[in-house]
């Protein structure tokens, strides 16, 4: 390894946000149009889905209180 190693291009960071979310935000699935829960301006598959990511994030919430 006596050649420096190049620098990768710093990849742009947040392009842009305007995507529309097409994933459930609990379980990952790609959103279908029949079949969305939708809930403080985000989507989910269904309101389990959506109750599961409050869950999820109440829980980050615990770990991070230290
Ligand atoms: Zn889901």
């Amino acid at each position: 390894m006596a050649q420096e190693q190049v620098q990768a291009p710093i990849q742009e960071a947040a392009p842009k946000q305007e995507e529309k979310q097409t994933n459930c935000l609990a379980c990952n699935k790609p959103l279908k149009k029949v079949r969305i829960y939708y809930r403080d301006g985000k989507f989910y598959c269904t309101k389990r889905c959506w109750k599961d990511f409050l869950d999820k994030q109440e829980n980050l919430g615990k770990a991070e209180t230290k």
